[in-house]
């Protein structure tokens, strides 16, 4: 009988896979050290890991027996994919699972920044609230202005749904020719999308093309000082660059759900801006998302040992 590893605490998928396979977790429920993971490629026929679990190539070099790594998310950059393939190791991710939860994330974080939503609360939690005031809390409107997405797969086009609800014109970058077509939906090379847009989302997977993306050079092209919004991958902004650019009011606002390096500890320059908002990488958790993903992930490793059978 093929032995699986969870890579952390996934009763719903340790209860699938024990159907079929001898299955071991994490108890402990943290990020595994690199000895560990060396130790479960090394002993098992398949992992149920998270985008947490660095399978580089020094880690898949220990491999012996795995013969499949199921990834619980809809990226794969955990992975080392050449690495994985020279030593015949199948990969799967989960790529329909998040694509709501992190489109209405987009949203959430890029609102709560524009219209001060966590000062707002703390400020009356702490009980500073004592009268309608004329200029309190100040934010922005959406309505009517450019919003940029970059990458128009799964996720960039339901962010797009979202932003023609808040009457945005949507402006789109993408390598290949668009089908979503709406009134407010353009498809623009990239340099005018960062000259035009008030806000840009980045919604690409990261690959050795998007890593840096937003960098020095890409920001100098934004003449709208816009918001970033990054529910991709941290490393497809240089930090360095966004944190000078926040600083100097060349980018006026950022929304993270993604950092590079993640976790962000307190002390990095991007948690002392009142201009940046960072969450811990949250896109996907929703019950409904997270859910369908451990079940899929799961089903993925039953998929492939019958393939095999
Ligand atoms: P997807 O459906 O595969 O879409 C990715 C899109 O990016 C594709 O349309 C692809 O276009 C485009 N793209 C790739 N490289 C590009 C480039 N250099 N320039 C312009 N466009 C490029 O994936 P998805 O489900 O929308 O997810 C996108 C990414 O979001 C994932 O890879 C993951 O990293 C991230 N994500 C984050 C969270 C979170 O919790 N924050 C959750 C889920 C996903 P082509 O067709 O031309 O390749």
């Amino acid at each position: 009988m093929a032995k699986i590893y969870l890579t952390r605490q996934m009763p719903a998928a340790q209860e699938l896979l024990g159907h079929h396979f001898e299955v071991e977790m994490n108890l402990e429920n943290r990020i595994l050290s690199r000895e560990e993971l060396k130790k479960v490629v090394r002993d098992f026929d398949g992992v149920l890991s998270t985008l947490a679990d660095k399978l580089d190539k020094e880690i898949l070099e220990h491999s012996q027996k795995l013969k499949v790594i199921s990834n619980c998310a809809a990226g794969l950059d955990n992975v080392d994919l050449v690495v994985a393939k020279g030593r015949k190791i199948a990969v799967y991710n989960v790529p329909d699972a998040t694509t709501q939860s992190t489109a209405d994330m987009t949203f959430a974080i890029l609102l709560s920044l524009i219209r001060k939503v966590a000062e707002a609360e703390s400020y009356v939690k702490k009980g500073l609230w004592k009268a309608w005031e004329p200029n309190l809390f100040l934010g922005e409107e959406l309505y009517g202005k450019y919003f940029g997405i970059i990458g128009f797969g799964k996720i960039g086009k339901a962010v797009a749904e979202r932003a023609l609800g808040f009457g945005l014109k949507v402006l789109v970058f993408a390598r290949s020719k668009i089908e979503m077509i709406h009134p407010r939906i353009q498809q623009v090379p990239l340099d005018e999308l960062y000259k035009k847009s008030h806000f840009i989302s980045l919604h690409v997977p990261l690959t050795p093309e998007t890593k840096g993306m937003i960098n020095e050079q890409a920001i100098n092209k934004m003449e709208q000082k816009p918001v970033i919004i990054n529910m991709a991958r941290g490393a497809v902004v240089v930090t360095d660059h966004l944190v000078q650019a926040l600083k100097d009011g060349r980018v006026r606002g950022a929304a993270l759900d993604v950092t590079d390096p993640e976790p962000i500890l307190p002390s990095h320059p991007l948690c002392h801006l009142r201009n940046c908002l960072i969450v811990p990488h949250i896109g996907s958790a929703t019950v409904e998302c997270r859910s369908l993903l451990v079940r899929s992930a799961a089903e993925n490793l039953i998929g492939y040992f019958n393939d095999q059978s």
